[in-house]
């Protein structure tokens, strides 16, 4: 894995979270986007080489909608950049990881994406991301 590529924060409200996040940071989201297959619209921010992004459920049943039923508003995933999500992803089934698709998913902000069971890594829900060039 490269580096954090971003921190994925679960959030309520996405207009509301983005004029604060944006007083918060400093700068304006770069990107808005809805991930239709998630359920999820997403706003990305950009803070030196760090990304934020804010997730919102687009529907009642999206996996966000129960996180933060669980759990509230917070860190949602923490996601890596990988040169080869094919080959992280059997290198990390291999050491007994459990993923989340069997497959890569097509992600928000050009990426190819696919997470890491958060029960096998100390609570932490990981993405693995790949850009597609
Ligand atoms: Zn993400």
């Amino acid at each position: 894995m490269n580096k954090i590529e971003h921190i994925g924060i679960a959030v309520k409200d996405l207009d509301e979270s983005c004029r604060l996040y944006e007083k918060l940071l400093g700068t304006a989201a770069y990107k808005r986007e809805s991930v239709i297959s998630e359920g999820v619209d997403t706003a990305f921010f950009l803070t030196g080489e760090n990304k934020i992004e804010l997730l919102s459920a687009a529907a009642e049943d999206s996996a966000i909608a129960s996180f933060i039923a669980k759990r509230g508003e917070g860190i949602h995933h923490i996601a890596f950049d990988v040169d080869d999500i094919y080959a992280e992803m059997i290198r990390l089934k291999n050491e007994g990881f459990v993923l989340l698709s069997e497959e890569p998913k097509f992600g928000a902000d050009n990426k190819l994406i696919c997470f890491v069971h958060p029960k096998g890594t100390k609570g932490v829900l990981v993405e693995l991301c790949q850009e597609i060039k």
